[in-house]
């Protein structure tokens, strides 16, 4: 027996080891995979992950060395995904409700933190009821084909998320596309949409890759012309825009006519994982019973459940956190604006530093990198041709010296790369 161990150690092959697969379809199979990743490669398109060993936040440690990197990529926009506060709770639910459901809702997968968390979404948005889901991304996979049949139309911005996109795949509705917030576009394909029982425009509140921000009042305004319905996804707008951070509707004062919202618990509000709809309760009713994640897929897990709950408490309380991370995004637009580089998008803390090359981007995201600033740069297939840009993300955990450390970098990285004359 030890001999075989021998052996198998010495060929690499001991008890731990990978097996590959044999046979001709697998050895096919490994080729195919294989040259396809070359093609990646070979398109400059390949998207590295960056190991972090630290928590979430402001000043992270990179595995393998890098400490003290100020990051300004995640979409931590309120610092909640380390806040005490949020990680104690995290910890008592754990504690209490136990790991996990091992169950999908409907069978024995509701808790009380379920249903709490349910309710507390509702009177956060204003809304009559709200669903859980594992993610944002199976939210809007859920929603469109539960909600939509052949005689219904949806109009969807062509800049919408990919989860947008791909829910508006699965469902049978007549399908439009309108060019990125063009409003004469939208007018004209809901006239066209005229002849379907129901019309439902859907959108992204604020788009991530611009921090561009949708015209929700015309959008509306068009809506209520044409008898549509209003859909938005609130991702990188929740907690944090509007007077009290309710989203795109409170800022654009909609609240009262936009009908529907998802949205995600894993950026501002802690940043754990898990989605929601909310919105009028028969829809809400009807995805319990139809919409396919949520019927087929396990229930959020009480420690994610007891920090998103916990970062609507410290929301609903003070919008504090909220004004900061506004004052910091106005600080970095402002001297980013000074030092002569463009930023898309208007007051979101998404600010994307446009550059228009993509090798550009590219090296200077890693010269950013070489000062201790973590920032990422994209290009296409992701933004157009032509748009490449390094994408700042904004959190209120960012103190005004980071602020200016990243706008210091971003000068002399752009002067060295020939980016600021
Ligand atoms: N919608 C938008 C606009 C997003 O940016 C994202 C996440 O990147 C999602 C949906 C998916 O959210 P989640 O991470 O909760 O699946």
């Amino acid at each position: 027996m030890w001999r075989v161990a021998v052996v198998r150690a010495l060929r690499g092959g001991g008890a731990g080891a990978p097996r590959a697969a044999s046979g001709a379809a697998a050895a096919q199979l490994r080729r195919r995979l294989e040259s396809e990743l070359e093609d990646i490669r070979g398109a400059g398109t390949w998207k590295s992950e960056r190991v972090i060993a630290s928590r979430q936040g402001p000043h992270l440690l990179l595995a393998g060395g890098g400490a003290g990197i100020i990051n300004f990529c995640a979409n931590n926009y309120l610092g909640l995904s380390s806040h005490p506060e949020v990680i104690r709770a995290a910890v008592e639910a754990l504690e209490k409700f136990g790991a996990g459901l091992s169950s999908v809702r409907f069978i024995c997968g509701t808790q009380s933190i379920h249903k709490d968390l349910e309710e507390k979404i509702a009177r956060f948005h204003q809304r009559e009821d709200a669903i859980l889901y594992a993610s944002c991304f199976d939210a809007n996979a859920g929603i469109f084909e539960a909600l939509l049949t052949p005689e219904d139309a949806v109009l969807s911005d062509e800049l919408n998320h990919a989860s947008i996109i791909d829910g508006i795949r699965l469902c049978k509705a007549n399908k439009y596309r309108y060019k990125h917030m063009d409003m004469q576009d939208l007018e004209a394909k809901l006239k066209e949409a005229q002849k379907y029982r129901l019309r439902l425009v859907a959108t992204d509140g604020a788009f991530s890759m611009d921090g561009d921000i949708a015209p929700l009042r015309e959008i509306c305004q068009l809506a209520q012309k044409y008898d549509a319905l209003v859909f938005i996804d609130e991702c990188h707008a929740t907690g944090f825009l509007g007077p009290s951070g309710r989203g795109t509707d409170e800022l654009l004062g909609v609240m009262d006519k936009v009908t529907i919202i998802n949205s995600t618990l894993g950026k501002a509000l802690g940043g754990a994982a898990g989605g929601y709809t909310t919105g009028p309760k028969p829809l809400i009713d009807l995805l319990r019973q139809r919409s396919r994640p949520y019927l087929f897929s396990n229930s959020l897990p009480p420690a994610v459940v007891g920090c998103a709950s916990k970062a609507l408490d410290l929301l609903m309380e003070s919008n504090a956190i909220a004004q900061s991370m506004a004052a910091k995004t106005q600080r970095f637009r402002s001297k980013m604006a000074a030092a002569g580089f463009t930023i898309s998008g208007k007051d979101h803390p998404i600010c994307p530093v446009m550059l228009g090359d993509a090798r550009l981007a590219s090296v200077m995201a890693e010269d950013m990198l070489n000062r201790g600033i973590y920032v990422i740069g994209f290009s296409y297939p992701v933004v157009p041709k032509g748009k490449a840009r390094i994408r700042v993300q904004i959190s209120a955990v960012h103190s005004d010296e980071d602020i200016d450390r990243c706008v210091e970098a971003f000068t002399e990285v752009g002067r060295k790369h020939g980016a600021l004359s």
